[in-house]
């Protein structure tokens, strides 16, 4: 359900571009003169909050639609063969689709750092290429030649303004990022695919007014909400091991029913464990309960709860239905062995599976356990934070007698 949400927004907007092409013959000449600001209005929000969350493949791609839209309006098209518009329009349009692509798969890292300022660069020196393209008149000429060149012996349809290449190089960019969308499903991810759809369909009826201003704007609206749900799903999803986080917990109580178990799991000794193998191998540990929490039988919702404490929540269950799907967890977490790397790091890739499959070296197995409090909503105990408290206190007497057990 949450992953198909993710995909229903941008459609949805790209939908509502087409029916609001519809409505701009009805339009007055005022109105429609105020709707070509659409694009500047949204544009100005999107750079606030990219800028505000520190997000440069959000940034440049808004900076990337901005430019063509500038350009329309700039130079008004038709782009006659040989001129310079038509020059920077026909590098545009291929060159656009292939820094989505690649601002897609980058890594964030930030806007005003040193990988920022980069691939800011790399677009300024983009523009400097189109830029001494236009002004040389041979350079101009193999721009034409190259995105003017005929691929195939099929005709595009009655009022594209793309040419082949440049439809080659939208469909060659999106296809990686869907694949990447099919698979982790990121907001941004998603808002690129997007971005590329709109943009191809503005750049490909640059004639008509109207087709540019909706479908930038379009765009550049996909690019600003998932800026929003990429920090809201930040804020609701712990770092460290991918399940939901503390605060998700507290979304989750609200909505609780009449009958539910808690249970509050907690890793044993493990500052000890820190001290002995580091805060690297501690952390790798966490990851490794909480991947096996995730996997929780009996419809148990995970959470992290914070450090070494993690939170499960059975909606519409009681004890004696959970108390073994908690049992399993426990057992399969004691007994996952973790292989930790010795100091000398493996040179070859031959050493370094001899010593993962405990051949030769110093790699070595670690095992933690984890003690685990259950409490269910009851007559006596009304609201969740009791029922918490109580699982809480269950813990406690886990740790208490021993540890590496479930306590009621
Ligand atoms: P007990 O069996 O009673 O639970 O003992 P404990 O040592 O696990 O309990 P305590 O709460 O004293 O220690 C928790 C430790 O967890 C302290 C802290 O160093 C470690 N810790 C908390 N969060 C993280 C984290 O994100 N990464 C790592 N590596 N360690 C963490
Ligand atoms: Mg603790
Ligand atoms: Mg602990």
């Amino acid at each position: 359900m949450k992953r198909l949400t993710g995909i229903v927004l941008p459609a949805a907007l790209l939908v509502a571009a087409f029916a609001a092409l519809h409505r701009v013959p009805s339009m007055t000449p005022s109105q429609r003169e105020l709707a070509l600001f659409a694009p500047y209005l949204a544009l100005s929000g999107g750079l606030a909050l990219s800028v505000a969350f520190n997000r440069g493949r959000v940034l440049l791609p808004l900076l990337l639609a901005a430019a063509f839209y500038l350009l329309t309006r700039a130079y008004p098209p038709p782009y006659l063969p040989g001129t310079p518009p038509r020059t920077v329009y026909l590098a545009a349009s291929v060159l656009l689709p292939f820094n989505l692509l690649l601002f897609c798969f980058m890594r964030e890292r930030g806007i005003f750092t040193h990988s920022g300022r980069l691939r800011l660069a790399f677009l300024g020196l983009q523009a400097g290429a189109v830029f001494w393209a236009v002004r040389s008149p041979a350079a101009s000429a193999k721009v034409a030649e190259l995105a003017g060149r005929q691929l195939v012996a099929l005709p595009l349809p009655e009022g594209s303004s793309l040419t082949q290449p440049a439809v080659a190089a939208f469909v060659l960019c999106a296809l990686p990022i869907l694949v990447r969308v099919a698979r982790r499903r990121s907001p941004i991810d998603v808002a690129l695919l997007g971005a590329v759809v709109a943009l191809g369909i503005a750049m490909n009826r640059v004639g008509d007014q109207f087709v540019p201003t909706l479908f930038v704007t379009a765009a550049i609206l996909l690019l600003t909400i998932a800026v929003l749900q990429d920090s809201h799903s930040m804020a609701f999803s712990d770092d460290l091991t991918g399940l939901p986080s503390r605060r998700a917990l507290n979304e989750q109580v609200m909505g609780l029913g009449r009958r539910y178990v808690v249970a509050m799991l907690d890793v044993d000794h493990f500052k000890r464990f820190n001290d002995t193998y580091g805060h690297d191998v501690g952390d790798q540990v966490l990851r490794m309960v909480g991947s096996r929490i995730a996997k929780v039988k009996g419809g148990g919702r995970p959470f992290r709860y914070g450090g070494e404490e993690f939170t499960i929540i059975f909606l519409r269950r009681d004890l004696k239905e959970v108390t073994s799907h908690l049992e399993e967890l426990r057992k399969e977490i004691g007994s996952y062995q973790l292989w930790i790397r010795g100091t000398d790091r493996p040179k070859e890739a031959a050493a370094g599976k001899a010593k993962r499959t405990g051949g030769a070296g110093n790699g070595k197995a670690v095992t933690v356990t984890i003690s685990i409090g259950v409490a269910a909503s009851g007559d006596n105990m009304r609201t969740p934070g009791e029922v918490i408290k109580a699982a809480d206190k269950a813990l406690y007497r886990a740790k208490q007698r021993g540890r590496n057990q479930v306590a009621t």
